[in-house]
């Protein structure tokens, strides 16, 4: 007799069905595994045989075959431990009846109870897409499982536990209420606060334009000028996740074995800081098995790449795709995948290489030619990519002497980053989009429209400077952006003007 029991597997961040069949044959004792497993879901056969034995069930005598259908699809993890078992269980004879809507994931230690596996809510959803209405789960998995909401799942212990649940202990349900949990646990990151950091006002407005947008923004200043922790007050000024974006996140934090299972939902925007010596693998994403890279895992928030100059030109071209679409495509010779990876990129760096270029009190040391080369790391196109660009310079000391008392604490910039926000998310309900920074030039013809004084100006601006196309639409988005933040329905001629200021040369 062949028996069933139903999970899944992840590719990406989406999930698939998988149907494990279990037949015993009248052979020697041997245990098989077919259907594109990879080496983790080999392995399996040693956990299943231990922890059978060890939960004081008996082994079958025969050879065990076990398919993962449909077998075009690679497999990978340790998730496939709980339905083979409880496959093999069956064949036994033991009472798990056989139904169409109840799927198993979890992996199994030699003495039978049940261990955390990886990508959970996304392997979840992909189930209650396909019909499924209950799921056993780990035990320590059952908060993360619960945030699909309207999905029966049992968080179990062991295997005996959930055999138990169908003869005379049923397991209970966890139920995540995740509107509230979202609301109750959204914490801001106040480490590092603009209150602290002195003067600075223009670059100061220019990261909240960014914050309040989702626009890229590269700052160029001398060492002293105080960019690097401007960046990282950064985090103090983010809206909160929207639940949509949290579930997102959750997913590739979940496939990355990044989630803690105290805290099932992500709800804090991720920032994440890059360093130049990072693999490319660790930045874009890859290896034999792609996992995501610092992109994917920086999605609905924050890449801040720290001495962006000195990252290897080839891994600065590579991110001009994923910045254009939001998301990437990572090709192995087995399998591709895609990762959505919509972060805002953050970038500093030194305007020359001795860092003083412009500097008010320091001599620059270096030669035109070497300010040139210095330049040209970072090309046009992945320039053009970056809605705001701006000088950061160092303060000098009579200035910082003159400067007294904390600045705007970073809770009151951040209060109008959220009000810019929600005007966007309302402005583009229909569009499936929900900052400025994503409007497409289609889009930007709809919701960034000038009167006619505005369009002679950014004319006028366009020829005098000669943007490109795409950076004149960069600057009709971030003009589009100071608007929300200053309320106005209509992009007025001050906005503009404003939006023209964040194109330093560099
Ligand atoms: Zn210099």
């Amino acid at each position: 007799m062949v028996t069933k029991a139903i999970t899944a597997t992840t590719v990406g961040i989406n999930a698939f069905k998988i149907e494990v069949e279990v037949d015993v044959a009248n052979s020697l004792p041997n245990i098989s595994i077919v259907g594109l497993p990879d080496s983790a879901v080999n392995e399996a056969r040693e956990r299943v045989h231990s922890a059978i034995k060890n939960s004081g069930f008996v082994f079958p005598t025969g050879k065990v075959i076990v398919n993962l259908a449909p077998a075009d699809i690679r497999k990978e993890g340790t998730n496939f431990d709980l339905p083979i078992a409880v496959g093999i269980l069956k064949e036994q004879g033991i009472n798990i009846p056989d139904s169409n809507d109840t799927a198993f994931l979890g992996e199994l230690s030699l003495d039978g109870s049940l261990r955390r596996v990886n990508g959970v809510l996304p392997l979840v959803a992909g189930l209650k897409e396909c019909g499924i209405n209950n799921v056993f789960v780990p035990f320590e998995n059952a908060k993360e499982a619960a945030l699909v909401q309207g999905i029966n799942i049992y968080g179990a212990k062991s295997l005996a536990e959930v055999v138990a649940h169908y003869e005379d202990t049923p397991i209970e349900t966890t139920r995540v209420d995740i509107n509230r949990y979202l609301e109750e646990n959204a914490a801001i990151d106040y480490t590092y606060d603009f209150k602290d950091v002195k003067g600075q006002q223009k670059a100061k407005k220019a990261l909240e334009i960014a914050a309040a947008g989702g626009h890229n923004i590269l700052m160029s200043g001398s060492p002293g000028s105080g960019k690097t922790l401007m960046a990282k007050c950064m985090a103090s000024i983010l809206p909160p996740l929207e639940l949509k974006e949290a579930l997102e996140l959750t997913k590739i934090y979940s496939i990355s074995g990044l989630l803690s299972p105290d805290e099932p939902l992500m709800t804090k925007r991720p920032y994440r800081a890059v360093h130049h010596t990072a693999s490319p693998n660790g930045i874009i994403g890859g290896g034999s098995n792609p996992k995501p890279g610092e992109i994917t895992l920086a999605h609905r928030g924050v890449l801040f790449l720290d001495e962006m100059i000195e990252f290897p030109r080839p891994v600065l071209e590579v991110l001009r795709q994923p910045i254009e679409d939001g998301e990437v495509v990572i090709s192995r010779s087995k399998l591709s995948v895609k990762y959505p990876c919509n972060f805002m990129l953050l970038g500093a760096m030194n305007p020359c290489p001795c860092g003083y270029l412009g500097d008010k009190e320091k001599q620059c040391t270096c030669t035109e030619s070497q300010i040139q080369r210095y330049r040209a790391r970072l090309s046009g196109p992945l320039l053009d990519r970056i809605d705001l660009i701006i000088n950061v310079p160092r303060l000098t000391t009579e200035e910082l002497v003159n400067t007294k008392g904390d600045a705007e604490p970073s809770e009151k910039i951040r209060e109008r980053v959220v009000k810019a926000r929600k005007i966007q998310a309302k402005r583009y309900e229909k569009e499936g989009i929900l900052t400025n920074s994503e409007l497409t030039a289609e889009k930007i013809k709809k919701y960034c429209k000038l009167d006619e004084k505005s369009s002679q100006l950014l004319k006028t601006a366009s020829q005098k400077y000669g943007l490109s196309g795409r950076r004149y639409h960069r600057v009709l988005k971030i003009a589009r952006t100071i608007a929300d933040l200053a309320e106005s329905t209509d992009i007025k001629t001050e906005h503009l003007t404003q939006a023209l200021q964040y194109r330093a040369d560099i």
